[in-house]
């Protein structure tokens, strides 16, 4: 579907949960994930299967899981599976914090998922301690490397640039790239939620960044790609910025979100949401697609998060990032 401002709508972001078994600290408050969603709120697999359906028949190809943290919720490779066998789906990802990965990664592949996202924010053990408030880095990196085993490739690994936390270690992740399919992607650091994202880290810029890594060369843009995208010379990977503060890839923007208790955000970075599971729970095939009609019909030209608009509310755990 093409929404009012000329963008072809084909990507539906799926947040299935909103717990995890982490607590990054500029992604949720230090209590953990804040007041949980009760089950009964929850969208159920099937659900979320009529709602994919509904979404597939209106042009939407492409699904990705979230959360919270979606590798967490009971049984999600028959999710997977599930959502593979819809017409009209030809592509699922998953973007996960890799914990639990070393142990699902086959039964993912097997079941339909064509690659992984993975958070990760630093190499050192202590440091990923502190900044996930308890998590276990070499779970992660056992995770990475199960992902490439699979073939869950490109593998895309998700650092949020943090001044004076992770900003000596950008070279190593750079150098990630060289040898291995990996796309290392920055992500500016937003403002969204309860979670306290200023304390104590800078906010560094894509082009702060650039400018230290010279020797990055631009690629041929990916359509639809909310990461603008570099390469180290002769390198198998990509070096990629996610600049939701300093660029807008609002023109190009192709999804719409769905949270875990069945609203739809045609917008990541503003407040308004349109609920869905009414109609996903009691309506019709026809009930559901309208209401993704309407959400499409209520997508933005652009987003304001750095011209004074509102503060995100709802935390990133409960959005799906
Ligand atoms: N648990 C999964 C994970 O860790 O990838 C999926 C959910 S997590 C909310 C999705 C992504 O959002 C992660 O890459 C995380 O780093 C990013 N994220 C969370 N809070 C953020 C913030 N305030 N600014 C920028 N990125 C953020």
């Amino acid at each position: 579907m093409i929404d009012k401002f000329g963008r072809e709508i084909n990507y539906l972001r799926i947040s299935v949960t909103d717990r995890c078994n982490l607590r990054c600290k500029y992604c949720m408050p230090e209590e953990g994930c804040g007041n949980l969603i009760p089950h009964s709120e929850i969208l159920s697999f099937e659900e979320i299967i009529r709602v994919a359906e509904a979404a597939a028949s209106i042009g939407i190809h492409k699904l990705r899981l979230t959360g919270g943290e979606p590798l967490v919720r009971h049984s999600i490779v028959d999710l997977v599976a599930g959502l593979n066998a819809i017409d009209g789906i030809d592509e699922i990802d998953i973007t996960t914090n890799g914990i639990m990965l070393e142990e699902m990664a086959h039964d993912l592949k097997a079941a339909g998922l064509c690659r992984v996202n993975i958070s990760l924010d630093t190499f050192d053990p202590e440091k990923f301690r502190e900044i996930t408030r308890g998590g276990d880095l070499q779970k992660v990196i056992r995770g990475i490397e199960a992902a490439e085993r699979e073939g869950l490739t490109p593998v895309k690994i998700n650092c949020v640039a943090l001044g004076g936390f992770n900003d000596d270690e950008f070279e190593q992740f750079i150098e990630l790239t060289k040898d291995r399919d990996i796309t290392v992607r920055f992500i500016e650091l937003m403002p969204i939620g309860s979670a306290d994202v200023g304390e104590g880290y800078g906010y560094i810029s894509d082009q702060d960044i650039l400018k230290r890594f010279p020797e990055l060369q631009p690629c041929e843009q990916e359509l639809f790609s909310v990461s603008l995208d570099y390469h180290l010379p002769e390198a198998k990977g990509k070096v990629g910025f996610i600049s939701a503060l300093s660029h807008h890839f609002c023109g190009t923007c192709n999804k719409l979100r769905l949270t875990s208790d069945g609203k739809i955000k045609p917008c990541l970075h503003n407040n308004e949401e349109i609920d869905i599971k009414r109609a996903a729970r009691e309506g019709t095939h026809e009930d559901i697609v309208r209401v993704l009609v309407e959400s499409i019909d209520h997508k933005v030209a652009r987003h304001r998060l750095n011209e004074g608009a509102d503060p995100i509310t709802r935390d990133m755990n409960k959005i799906g990032g």
